[in-house]
């Protein structure tokens, strides 16, 4: 058996190399695709050391999970079928009926309708915390139970780009005895690492950044050999395994995750200035920009602010029209990926909430999300400034 140690000391050096097999299997420069169900029998003493796609231990779900876990600080890492696998199951791995968790006021839609839908039915009800509050613990103190077992956060929340104010989040955790998880997919390891901070799990999407070439979809779970071994023994029994092929592309993708997201962040960085000088602009979410509210939490422990901005419009109207007058970006759902995507949250995203809860947090129609690609950034820019002019 290979061996899936190899680890340098950088992201980029680490996202090239960290996992490899050693040696090589075969030679091979590339960790080739085994598209095998199940592998010979050799004397494994538990059902979770058989050799079974489902039990996420081929070759290339090894090589994949120990390049994550070194990309994201951790000890483990999970590889999962979705983001929503590995959020789910991430969840039900710590929270059981009767029991309760705390959760940040704006989600991704799916993890939202998750906890709002689904979680109740398995008895376990979610409270919600502003963790960009700066009353901080004393607010959030009143919504806790003693049934209260997790806080569930996003590095910056999806679609309103919200910072909150983590370390404090992490403090309230361990002084109330509650597993943290945060959803890292906006941030990625490349711009931050939560479990360096003292957050227990860190999930992603891998649909997005991490994959970076929108043709998979795919999940990932950080965190200790303990806890990811929590969620890799649920996960077992949900079965919300990748698929080996899926497990070589997001491999591959990884490769250029820092190139990526470097490029992506400098030229949101640079969308989102011009976009707060524009007239037509009412307000822009970036948590680069020194007059964002998070800038200063995700200045302390962030070293990029990310490829993802969103910005409202006058009227829902503009909204419409700039989405269809932009020649370079595509209008489609999802993220991260190396073309330039626009998006109207409250008619993707967030489509499954009610009206009146997109309203409460801001997700109207005349908001435009973007993920921010890697093409030329004065053309992007161009391109936005006649799209607004329109
Ligand atoms: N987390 C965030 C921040 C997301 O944006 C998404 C999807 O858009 C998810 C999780 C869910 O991931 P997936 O679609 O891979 O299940």
């Amino acid at each position: 058996m290979p061996d899936y140690a190899k680890r340098f000391k950088t992201v980029d050096t680490n996202a090239v190399h960290a996992g490899a097999p050693e040696p090589s299997i075969e030679g091979a420069v590339i960790a080739p695709v085994f598209q095998s169900a199940n592998y010979l029998m050799a004397e494994e003493d538990s059902y979770d050391a058989v050799r079974y796609i489902r039990l996420s231990n081929s070759p290339n779900h090894l090589l994949l999970q120990a390049r994550l876990a070194v990309l994201e600080s951790g000890d483990a890492a999970l590889v999962t079928g979705s983001g929503m696998a590995a959020i789910s199951a991430a969840i039900l791995a710590f929270v059981s009926q009767g029991e309760h968790l705390l959760a940040q006021r704006t989600l991704y839609g799916g993890t939202q309708s998750f906890l709002d839908e689904d979680a109740p039915r398995f008895g376990i009800d979610t409270s919600v915390i502003d963790i960009a509050d700066p009353r901080g613990a004393v607010a959030w103190r009143q919504q806790l139970r003693p049934d209260t077992k997790l806080v569930y956060v996003e590095s910056i929340s999806n679609p309103l780009m919200e910072v909150g104010d983590l370390e404090a989040v992490v403090a309230f955790a361990r002084q109330h005895d509650l597993v943290t998880i945060i959803d890292n997919t906006f941030a990625t390891p490349v711009n931050f690492r939560p479990l360096e901070i003292g957050i227990d799990l860190v999930v992603h999407s891998a649909t997005k950044y991490l994959n970076g070439h929108s043709d998979i979809v795919a999940g990932a779970v950080i965190g200790s050999q303990e806890k990811v071994g929590r969620v890799r023994h649920l996960l077992l029994h949900l079965g919300g395994a990748l698929d080996p092929h899926a497990c070589f592309l997001l491999e591959r993708g990884l490769k250029t995750l820092p190139l990526r997201v470097r490029r992506q962040g400098a030229t949101a960085q640079r969308l989102a200035e011009m976009l707060s000088r524009r007239p037509e602009v009412r307000k822009v979410n970036y948590p680069g920009l020194e007059s964002d509210p998070g800038h200063a939490y995700a200045g302390r422990l962030f070293s990029g602010f990310g490829g993802m901005l969103s910005f409202y419009l006058e009227e829902a109207a503009r909204a419409e029209s700039f989405l269809t007058r932009v020649q370079i970006p595509l209008h489609a759902p999802s993220l991260g990926g190396v073309e330039t995507l626009v998006v109207q949250p409250s008619r993707s995203t967030h489509l499954g909430q009610t009206e009146e809860d997109r309203e409460r947090l801001g997700i109207t129609d005349e908001l435009v999300r973007i993920s921010v690609g890697i093409e030329d950034p004065d053309e992007l820019e161009a391109d936005f400034v006649q799209a607004l002019e329109g």
